[in-house]
């Protein structure tokens, strides 16, 4: 028998979609992308309501992290650091700074010391480099919103799921900015902030405390964040929580640290909340 390379082609990839029908999905980006984004979604939520013994994730309220969710401010805080530990000194890049997003300025500090000086920093030394660090973030622009983060909040207000910001951040400037930009849509009384907390991220607090205030179970919320540190931190609450690759990490780097789903950006998300919050 001969078989001309047309026809041998013709066969195997008739064969092979006998075989494997929804392998053909594969090479149709739009199919593939709902489809499989769909099954994925499933998986994921099957995957938490078996690891935390949960019989449903029934969603009535989002809770944001607020840096690299909200606004597009780690290129900026990221930029700020690498000064500042550079006039001392210390080498530190950004992606070091993306890794080690919602830990607290004295520690990112002393674990530098520790690194370069083979000596813990003193409490004076944190104050002076996070002084420089604040002085070069100040002098930059205000940071822009993450992009279509507006849809995904209006697409929750549109099917009235409560949402709210849990941030490591205390800026009083930015929180105001945010309850402008969105009109409203974000209540000052239902964040929760540096003031709130004893122990901040990768400790689960600040999502507790964020439970607390909306009124609703583990089971009853998500968690966006774009850090490992606040992955953690959402995923110890019990919370089923998202990642969302607005920066320059790796999506193994937010899946390693436990989140129940990682998106590359905010239009994946959105895509998906009909499926995530049972509103489709
Ligand atoms: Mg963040």
């Amino acid at each position: 028998m001969h078989f001309t390379l047309p026809n041998l082609y013709t066969l195997y990839f008739h064969h092979y979609s006998l075989l494997f029908p929804l392998y053909s999905f594969h090479f149709t980006p739009y199919f593939c992308g709902r489809i499989m984004s769909s099954e994925m979604i499933h998986t994921a939520i099957q995957d938490y309501l078996s690891k935390t013994g949960h019989e449903s994730l029934n969603v009535k309220a989002i809770m944001f992290d607020m840096d690299g969710v909200i606004f597009n401010s780690m290129p900026l805080h990221a930029n700020a650091w690498v000064k500042a530990f550079s006039e001392i000194g210390i080498q530190f890049s950004e992606y070091q700074v993306y890794l080690n997003e919602g830990r607290t300025g004295a520690s990112t500090i002393d674990e530098q010391f520790l690194k370069y000086f083979n000596r813990h920093s003193t409490t004076d030394e944190q104050h002076e480099i996070y002084r420089i660090k604040s002085g070069f973030f100040r002098q930059m622009p205000s940071p822009e919103l993450i992009c279509n983060i507006t849809d995904v909040v209006d697409y929750l207000a549109q099917n009235d799921i409560a949402r709210t910001i849990v941030t490591g951040s205390g800026e009083s400037s930015t929180l105001d900015r945010v309850e402008k930009l969105f009109n409203g849509q974000f209540r000052r009384e239902l964040m929760v902030t540096a003031h709130d907390v004893t122990y901040g991220k990768p400790n689960p607090e600040p999502y507790l405390m964020g439970l607390r205030k909306l009124g609703v179970a583990p089971n009853e919320a998500l968690v966006v964040e774009n850090a490992p540190l606040g992955i953690m931190a959402g995923v110890a609450a019990g919370v089923f929580t998202i990642g969302v690759n607005t920066g320059i990490l790796t999506k193994s780097d937010l899946a390693s640290a436990g989140a129940n789903i990682v998106f590359d950006n905010m239009l994946q998300l959105l895509d998906a909340l009909p499926v995530l919050t049972g509103t489709q």
